[in-house]
């Protein structure tokens, strides 16, 4: 069985969103045929809007999978499905509970008419590409170049990194 390096996106803005990154990294690591090999931290980052919105809480995770594209995004969707996702809402760009988008698939180029991989915005979502360097180091992305060179041409936003929530008590 043919195995692929996935990196996902995540994002959060509605509700307890550092809880429900949490559990949607969680939900990815009990998903069937896939494996997670890696999780970013959590970073804050400012919406990308004219919608008036609160800060996204954001995470890339690489995922080993066997399945194949359509099939993860169906798995992902039904994620987010469970997360009670505003898609009501219908506008672009609306506040979300849980998103969960493909950014890459192995080398795989996809252009159909509901998935498109590489994610077509990834290399200008800083928010992403960030959190992939963390994880990933300064991979060659065929037909894009480094990692580090995108980061680099990425436009600036409003984002930070977030310690990680110690649950120790004192001492
Ligand atoms: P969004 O609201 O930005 O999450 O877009 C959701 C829609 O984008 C879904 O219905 C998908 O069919 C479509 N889509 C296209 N390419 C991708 C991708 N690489 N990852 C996730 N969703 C995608």
């Amino acid at each position: 069985m043919l195995t692929e390096e996935v990196y996902l996106g995540i994002g959060s803005n509605i509700g307890d969103s550092r809880t429900i990154v949490e559990q949607a990294l969680e939900a990815l690591d009990r998903m069937s045929s896939c494996t997670l090999r890696g999780r970013s931290s959590l970073y804050r980052s400012a919406a990308v809007s004219d919608i008036p919105q609160d800060d996204y809480i954001n995470a890339v995770a690489r995922l080993d999978t066997e399945l194949e594209p359509v099939a993860l995004l169906l798995e992902l969707q039904a994620i987010e499905h469970a997360y009670y996702r505003n898609r009501e809402d219908g506008r672009r760009w609306a506040p979300r509970t849980l998103d969960l988008d493909i950014i890459l698939f192995g080398n795989r180029s996809i252009n159909d008419s509901h998935l498109i991989i590489p994610h077509p915005e990834f290399i200008n979502r800083r928010f992403v590409l960030e959190p992939m360097l963390e994880i990933a180091g300064d991979i060659y992305i065929p037909g894009y170049g480094s990692l580090n060179y995108l980061v680099s041409q990425a436009p600036a936003l409003d984002m930070e990194k977030l310690a990680r929530i110690s649950h120790q008590g004192p001492g």
